[in-house]
């Protein structure tokens, strides 16, 4: 049992810890706050035991900031790490004083209108760039470049659609190693063997037949940084916490992909697309090394894959591993 001084007995007694209502007037609007009071366990009264006030300080502050719908200090040290930026940069970004976000970080409440602006800050990547664009001048080239790099990279994790996050999430995680140029192959076979299987696309986005084989843009923009672990990378932990929101069957197609076409190298899998009718058709007029963004439709994917799917019986390990053994030896 913990014990304090009780000052109402005199002497060492036993307490216990209770959930107290406490009314507060601040900046002229009453509040009630619930705070943890400690309790004679023998005369009732209000005992103070180390470190209460401080506890009790810190849950008037969370809950003020609830009530009026206040930033809280650790949603501003989410912007700092989201965006790669210190506190005073981020001050004058954002166009406060160079100390105001220091202050925060100390505890001081931001008005209302700061408060929107950082709240803003921390909803919207786009809205962070315009500010990061707006007052360039005013913060180091060094600070500027390594927010606007983290910015860029948000907002393209953005666009990316949350089917194609959890497939890429889902590849991630079974096959732990994944080169951003592998993963791209395995982007692509998904989409296919979903086509084929399911008769349905797994996600939206349409890839492109560049030179090494069909990429998706918006993905290929988010990992290009990567070098060959992406798991490692920190910007795996934005992508990574999002709703699953993968079918059974979709999890499965890409389960099938992973411990298929995710079992061979990079180079291969350049190799198996470069012989493939929907990278092939989609390069016509491209000499070998010349550049496209040509799109690879939906369509073509589908009507490639449906007929290999008939020949080889994309359904299980066994058929997809013969059509990328023969694929591979023409
Ligand atoms: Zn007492």
């Amino acid at each position: 049992m913990k014990c304090i001084f009780c000052e109402y007995c005199r002497m060492e007694r036993e307490y216990k810890l209770k959930k107290v209502k406490l009314n507060k007037v601040i900046r002229g609007k009453a509040y009630e706050f619930v705070i943890t009071g400690a309790y004679c366990e023998t005369c009732g009264e209000r005992v103070t035991i180390p470190g209460i006030l401080d506890l009790n300080a810190l849950e008037i502050d969370k809950q003020y900031r609830q009530f009026e719908d206040i930033v809280t200090i650790e949603e501003i040290r989410n912007i700092m790490e989201i965006y790669q930026i210190g506190k005073t940069p981020l001050s004058i970004v954002l166009g406060f004083g160079e100390i105001t976000i220091p202050r925060y970080l100390d505890g001081q409440v931001p008005s209302k209108q700061y408060s929107e602006i950082l709240k803003k800050a921390l909803r919207s990547p786009k809205y962070m760039k315009e500010k990061l664009l707006e007052n360039k001048e005013k913060i180091t080239t060094a600070a500027f470049k390594k927010s606007m790099k983290a910015t860029d990279e948000l907002i393209h994790a953005l666009s990316i659609s949350t089917q194609m996050m959890n497939v890429i999430c889902m590849i991630l995680e079974e096959l732990g190693e994944v080169s951003p140029l592998m993963l791209q192959k395995l982007l692509y076979y998904t989409q296919g063997v979903s086509l084929a299987l399911n008769h349905e696309p797994i996600f939206e986005e349409d890839c492109q037949a560049w030179v090494h084989g069909p990429v998706y843009p918006t993905v290929y923009q988010l990992f290009k940084g990567f070098s060959f672990n992406p798991i490692d990378d920190q910007r795996y932990a934005i992508i990574k916490n999002i709703q699953n929101v993968l079918s059974v069957s979709q999890q499965n197609v890409v389960h099938l992909v992973a411990n298929t076409f995710g079992i061979y190298g990079a180079k291969s899998l350049e190799k198996l697309t470069h012989n493939e009718k929907p990278w092939l058709l989609s390069r016509q007029g491209y000499d070998e090394g010349i550049p496209s963004q040509e799109v690879i439709t939906k369509d073509l994917i589908n009507a490639y894959f449906l007929d290999m799917h008939r020949q080889y019986d994309f359904t299980c390990v066994e058929g997809i591993n013969k059509y990328i053994n023969e694929s591979l030896n023409k």
